[in-house]
């Protein structure tokens, strides 16, 4: 039979999956000989027993006497017995911390005997009744169910029948009184007698704790936590120690330095001649930690040393709880402290330099997500006539100003005459990308975390408050009003805080994160900005340790150029389609429509040298590095205009429409497809548009004979999309290969390039092996790689029912947000390993969004590929990772 319950001395800090992190902590302060009230704890196994059989485990009841036998004769007392009672408190405690989340009821075993005992203990009779109501008042509300309300409107009664407002003035007779008051309260509303006998006092409480476990407040941190939902919670039975014995005694918590910024220090507040709860409820007055020096010198010293003690003990900052009985310190929890992103970077080094832990153990101590909050402009002050008018959902970190838009097409136009705008909509769709991307921020008044608006920021790395539910926009009137008869007109200046999701009127204004600017080079860690050298360190190291290299997904030589600053080893992903935007549509316009074989050379003739000068452009911001180049991707309607548009246009126009227009209405409706993504596109427009790939390998070619021809040295990866079949590389690439010669020969100068394809259909990864033999490498294009092996159109499930997904639970996480290891990794791996088969030394990386998730770069790590690329403004955060996998 497992063994169900532990005595502090038996357990330590590593138990916490069978004790829960206080059990733990507790078991292991113990075993440190601080002084920790004596006590046991009842295994999260028996928890699991209760929830799922609704009975308490056998064998249980037994291990639970002997137990509480053995604290009794260690404390010389008895649970509960008149003259000297034994008191305890019940105490829930998971695997992870859920701060609030769960019960713990306090003064366990007193009733209308043991109150005289413990009155005449500690000559003091206010006390003794006080901690007798708090009994109820807490069994009553956690372990019976009864609404707390109830007995916090009686104390105020009380008060209010004597006319004083602080607890404090309250009397032994008071209290008296309320006991009587708070049993009547149980009687009225849980149909039954306040239990008083001790121990079935401590066996309700020790139900309750289990059940705490479901309680809907917790299924919810839960979920939103991600924390699994099965490891139920321990319970603590912990002898009870009295804040609230008078001036001598008192309660507190404390940080062994600041959770903000991680300098060392006395960070804590202390409540005198208080119980529990008090310091946290915030009903009183707490005073800074510092004072407590004053008030009791003896104990502070103490508690400094002991502090010092657990922060050596465990290598980390910790946050702990402590009591102090008539000048006796206790200490009653402890756990590795929670932090802020700055703080995790500055405490981290600030231990590698005390020598408690080495610099792979503080690389591990922090992590991407942190370098990206780190990274988000913020706002620097307040300043005034900037009234916050709402607060919505934090949906994507950064601080962003502009001119309120309520259109996508406002937002780019007002954009391209480089005006800052914020996109404002009830909520945003697909058709709202462009806007999205030309915008500073975006603001919506619908949806959650999950929405599209919120999805696609996150993925920009854009500033975007989701969900201000107070806000009613109106696109059509291009206006939206807020709380206290605001409203915002189109051009009105608002300023948004991703972070916080506060929502402002008019400016604030914002200022780069200092790591921004170190990575840009202009802050330097000689500079002696604190977090800049704790992040430079950890970067240096994380660098060092890397298995794989990080390159950068752009598509002109700014970004090119930004991503080297930012530590990219080249481009993974240059997308060749934004090149043909703007005025350029123009000329693709031209090719789609042309007539023959000579008008459509034309076109691509006039294409090329333009496409020739961006490739020059990122070969000389990334010389000497690979320029992974996609051919064109996406369906060619694309770049035409929106069918509907164009047919009333047309129509409208009757029969003075512009031919053009007829033309390009015919084009347009014979490209139209059901299903674009799967269409006509990638490769296929490659073997079915004569000259179209010709073009590009040409003008790649070229650019790359030129800067070698000017001393550069420039490394060309060709790449081919969703290629499904060997035979379709094979075609291409044959191509490919003939302009490489004839360009070698024209310009007389050689240039190596690879050719190779993206992986990002499941049927090139069941088949790598084939591809490998015409591939010179493999990018996986994990984007469309997921959309085709889940089946789901990443444009449009995000928006329709993802969150649906999320709160059934079929995933923790959208899968186009962190690769999902179990298919789509499924895929990859394969892929990897048939490649590597057919032709070993081949170069794999990933070119998704993925590229650039935390948890997608340590699966990336684990199979062994060469590099990962992702959007430059993430180059940081996946070398971090990438270090962080390899050590
Ligand atoms: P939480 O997990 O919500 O912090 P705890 O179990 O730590 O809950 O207890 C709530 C409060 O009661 C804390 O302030 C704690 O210090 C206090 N407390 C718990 N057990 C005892 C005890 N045996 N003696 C005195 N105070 C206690
Ligand atoms: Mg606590
Ligand atoms: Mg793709």
């Amino acid at each position: 039979m497992p063994k169900f319950v532990y005595d502090f001395t038996e357990g330590n800090k590593d138990l916490k999956d069978l004790l829960g992190g206080k059990g733990a902590n507790l078991a292991e302060m113990t075993n440190l000989g601080l002084p920790v009230p004596p006590g046991f704890t009842i295994t999260t196994e028996a928890c699991r027993h209760y929830l799922e059989h609704g009975t308490l485990p056998e064998g249980l009841a037994e291990e639970v006497n002997a137990h509480l036998t053995a604290l009794e004769t260690a404390m010389g007392k008895k649970l509960g017995q008149p003259g000297d009672p034994l008191l305890v408190s019940v105490r829930s405690g998971a695997k992870f911390s859920m701060p609030g989340m769960m019960e713990t009821v306090l003064n366990v075993g007193l009733n209308d005997e043991s109150v005289h005992g413990l009155a005449a203990q500690a000559g003091d009779e206010r006390f003794a009744w006080d901690s007798y109501r708090r009994l109820i008042q807490m069994f009553g509300k956690t372990v019976l169910d009864v609404d707390g309300d109830l007995f916090e409107d009686a104390v105020e009664d009380a008060k209010r029948a004597r006319g004083i407002d602080d607890d404090v003035d309250l009397t032994a007779d008071d209290f008296k009184g309320l006991v009587d008051r708070f049993k009547a309260i149980v009687r009225e509303q849980a149909g039954r007698e306040f239990p008083t006998d001790p121990r079935e006092q401590m066996d309700l409480a020790v139900q309750a704790v289990f059940e705490s476990w479901n309680a809907p407040r917790a299924i919810l941190y839960r979920r939103q936590e991600r924390i699994p939902v099965d490891l139920g919670t321990a319970v603590n039975i912990c002898s009870m120690v009295f804040g609230n014995m008078g001036m001598d005694s008192g309660t507190g918590v404390a940080f062994t330095r600041d959770p903000a910024s991680g300098q060392q220090g006395i960070y804590g507040d202390y409540l005198q001649n208080a119980q529990g709860e008090d310091v946290v409820a915030g009903i009183r007055n707490t005073v800074p930690l510092t004072e407590l020096e004053r008030i009791d010198k003896a104990s502070y010293d103490r508690l400094l040393e002991i502090m010092e003690t657990l922060e050596n003990h465990y290598r980390d900052m910790c946050d702990i709880e402590f009591t102090i009985e008539r000048g006796k310190l206790w200490m009653l929890q402890t756990r590795v402290g929670k932090r802020t992103a700055a703080a995790a970077f500055r405490i981290a080094c600030q231990l590698l330099d005390q020598g408690l832990i080495d610099a792979d153990e503080a690389a591990r101590r922090v992590t991407g997500d942190q370098l990206a909050q780190l990274m988000f402009p913020r706002f620097a002050s307040r300043v005034d006539g900037v009234k916050k008018i709402t607060k919505g959902m934090n949906a994507s970190p950064g601080a962003a100003v502009g001119k309120a838009v309520f259109t996508s097409e406002r937002a780019v136009e007002w954009a391209e005459r480089g005006e800052d705008v914020i996109l404002v909509r009830r909520e945003t769709n697909p058709d709202d990308l462009s806007g999205m991307v030309a915008a500073k921020g975006v603001l919506t008044s619908r949806g959650g975390k999950t929405s599209h608006a919120a999805v696609v920021a996150r993925g920009m790395g854009k500033t975007c408050v989701c969900g201000a539910e107070e806000l009613d926009v109106d696109v059509k009137a291009g206006s939206f009003t807020a709380p206290g008869g605001v409203t915002v007109g189109e051009g009105d200046v608002i300023s948004i805080d991703g972070t916080s999701g506060d929502v402002y009127l008019g400016e604030v204004p914002v200022e780069d994160s200092p790591v921004v600017r170190y990575f840009e080079g202009e802050l330097s860690a000689a500079d002696g900005d604190e977090l800049v050298v704790a992040v430079d360190r950890v970067m240096e190291h994380a660098d060092a340790k890397a298995a794989m290299a990080v390159r950068a997904n752009a598509d002109n030589p700014d970004d090119a150029a930004r991503a080297r600053r930012f530590g990219a080893r080249g481009i993974g992903l240059c997308r060749t389609e934004h090149m043909f935007l703007g005025d350029r549509r123009r000329l693709v316009e031209q090719l789609i429509l042309a007539e023959g074989d000579e008008e459509r050379q034309a076109a691509l003739d006039a294409l090329e040298p333009l496409q020739k000068q961006d490739f020059e452009g990122i070969f000389t911001a990334m010389d000497g590095l690979p320029v992974t180049i996609r051919l064109i991707d996406p369906p060619l309607h694309e770049f035409l205009p929106d069918l509907t548009e164009l047919s009333v246009r047309v129509a409208l126009a009757g029969d003075g429409a512009d031919p053009r227009d007829r033309r390009l209405l015919e084009a347009v409706t014979r490209l139209h497809e059901q299903n674009p993504m799967l269409g006509l596109r990638g490769v296929r427009l490659g073997l079915v548009i004569p000259g179209l790939f010709a073009m590009q390998v040409r003008a790649i070619a070229e650019a790359a004979a030129a800067r070698r021809a000017a001393g550069g040295d420039p490394r060309p990866e060709i790449m081919i999309p969703l290629v499904g079949a060997v035979q379709e590389l094979e075609a291409v690439r044959d191509e490919a290969r003939g302009i490489l010669d004839e360009v070698r020969e024209s310009t007389g100068v050689d240039v190596p390039a690879l050719v190779g394809t993206m992986i990002e259909l499941p049927r090139a990864a069941l088949t790598a092996g084939q591809i490998a033999e015409a591939a010179e490498f493999f990018s996986f294009g994990t984007n469309d790689l997921t959309q085709t092996t889940w089946g789901f159109s990443r444009d449009d499930v995000e928006a329709a029912f993802f969150s649906r997904y999320l709160e059934l639970g079929i995933f923790g996480v959208s899968p186009f947000e962190t690769l999902d290891r179990e298919g789509v990794g499924r895929l990859v791996r394969i892929a990897a390993e048939e490649g590597r088969k057919a032709r070993p030394g081949i170069k794999l990386g990933i070119c998704g969004e993925h590229g650039g998730d935390p948890d997608s770069v340590h699966f990336c790590h684990e199979i062994g590929l060469d590099y990962v690329s992702c959007s430059p403004f993430r180059v940081p955060v996946a070398r971090l990772e990438a270090g962080r996998a390899a050590i």
